[in-house]
């Protein structure tokens, strides 16, 4: 298959769904969305109160787990990540708080000067669909239904209360100016129901019609040519294809993944290279590397 597409997003999580729905918005440009795990048929993933079910699950989780932990007494400590449209949003615990404004503005200092809190934060704002509407810290108008739980316990109100009467500051908003303090948290649930990334961002685009998804496509390498990214290497079912990238190939499936399929596609550390013993994407297991991780998560 060699078909052509202006940007190949691999890994259809959390960022990815978003990256779709974004670049899509422009009709002229042809998008495909690439990730190992199903569409998120599954209404179980809607289920707030199952979050914990899914993690000890294989099923739309990849199950990692660390090698033996020498601190730990030699346990293997669970690593879930979600493996299905929507990723990790799709098994997490739905808690809504942005990043701390400090990072970002360090790195503005390290030189990503479009990374700074003030740059970011009107891409937060224009996702958001927070209840109690606009500010100068929510938006009203995005895709991302951003809430305050309306369940009431007298023991969370005592938490907070026991806060207080250590010292520290009530805060009942987490995404405004200040982050410190003890208070309740948004997420991103409405109606009882979980917002995955895919439901938000990713199924109200599906009819775009410059806009393809590949679901249980498994990316095996990047394919480099001439110093460039050209596409990506995928296996779907028995079938292994090379699909072609006219303009880029954006990696956007997760901190443990991304990095590892650079190595394998023989960027990063020379160690880590094809043939050099070091990296392996899971669920390859034909690939020369391999990976100071392991899945139990099944394979495609
Ligand atoms: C159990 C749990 C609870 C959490 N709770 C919270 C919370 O309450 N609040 C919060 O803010 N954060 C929480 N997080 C963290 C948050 O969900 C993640 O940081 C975020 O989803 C990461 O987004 P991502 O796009 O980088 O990766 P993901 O959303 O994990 O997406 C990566 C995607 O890439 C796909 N992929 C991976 N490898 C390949 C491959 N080789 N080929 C093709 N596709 C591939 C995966 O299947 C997945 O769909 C939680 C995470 C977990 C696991």
């Amino acid at each position: 298959m060699a078909e052509g597409y202006d940007y190949i997003v691999v890994g259809g999580g959390s960022a990815g769904c978003v990256l779709a729905n974004r670049l899509s918005e422009n009709e002229a440009v042809r998008v495909l969305l690439v990730e190992a795990g199903s569409r998120d048929w599954n209404p179980l993933i809607r289920v707030p109160l199952l979050a914990t079910f899914w993690l000890r699950k294989t099923y739309h989780n990849w199950g990692y787990a660390t090698e033996p932990e020498s601190h730990l007494n030699n346990r293997r400590v669970d690593w879930p990540r979600g493996k299905v449209l929507g990723g990790s949003s799709a098994i997490n615990g739905m808690v809504y708080t942005r990043g701390n404004r400090g990072d970002y503005d360090h790195w503005a200092q390290l030189g990503l000067r479009e990374w700074s809190y003030e740059k970011v934060l009107p891409f937060f704002r224009k996702s958001e669909n927070f209840e109690e509407g606009e500010s100068e810290y929510h938006g009203s108008g995005g895709e991302l239904p951003v809430t305050r739980t309306p369940v009431r316990d007298e023991r969370y109100d005592a938490f907070i209360e026991a806060g207080q009467q250590a010292g520290y500051p009530k805060n009942m908003d987490f995404n405004g100016e200040n982050q410190e303090g003890f208070g309740r948290f948004h997420f991103t649930i409405r109606n009882g129901e979980r917002w995955s990334t895919a439901r938000s961002f990713l199924t109200p685009v599906l009819g775009r019609r410059n806009l393809s998804i590949m679901t249980g496509a498994h990316l095996l390498r990047i394919v480099i040519e001439k110093g460039r990214a050209k596409g990506i290497e995928v296996k779907q079912g028995s079938q292994t294809k090379l699909v072609y990238a006219d303009g880029e190939v954006i990696l956007s499936c997760v901190a443990i993944t991304s990095p590892t399929a650079l190595m394998v596609s023989g960027i990063g550390p020379a160690a880590c290279r094809p043939g050099a013993g070091g990296a392996e994407l899971a669920g390859s297991s034909d690939n020369p590397l391999r990976a100071r991780m392991r899945s139990t998560g099944q394979s495609l």
